[in-house]
């Protein structure tokens, strides 16, 4: 997808703060942080959000799951919120599945 943000960051086209990567996921800073520490996690593969998803995905979201916390951890993160936009009305920008990982201060309630 040459003409998306995130997958010109997986694939090196646009400068990005990466914290993690591996094989399947890739964990950067938010350009435009809305707490201490904003990252978002994305899948190399281009999925477009939730409701993109099929059956054939299973195992890469189980994983997902996975290293989330993972990357929190590494953060120094002992509490955090993980949010994820799922279309316009879902007040999603970026059409390329990106979970948020909001933390490092005290969050307030949701
Ligand atoms: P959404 O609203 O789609 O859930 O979140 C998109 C997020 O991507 C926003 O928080 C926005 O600040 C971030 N973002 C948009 N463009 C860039 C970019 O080029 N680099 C980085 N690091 N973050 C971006
Ligand atoms: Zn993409």
């Amino acid at each position: 997808m040459s003409d998306c943000i995130f997958c010109n960051i997986v694939a090196g086209n646009i400068p990005a703060n990466k914290v993690f990567e591996d094989d399947d996921f890739l964990a950067f800073h938010d350009i435009a942080p809305k707490a201490d520490t904003h990252l978002l996690v994305i899948p190399k593969q281009h999925i477009v959000n939730l409701d993109d998803l099929t059956a054939e995905h299973a195992g890469l979201m189980g994983k997902l799951m996975l290293t989330l916390p993972k990357i929190a951890s590494q953060q120094g993160l002992s509490g955090y919120r993980t949010i994820t936009n799922t279309g316009a009305e879902g007040g999603q920008e970026v059409f390329h599945m990106h979970f948020h990982i909001l933390g490092g201060s005290a969050l307030p309630g949701f």
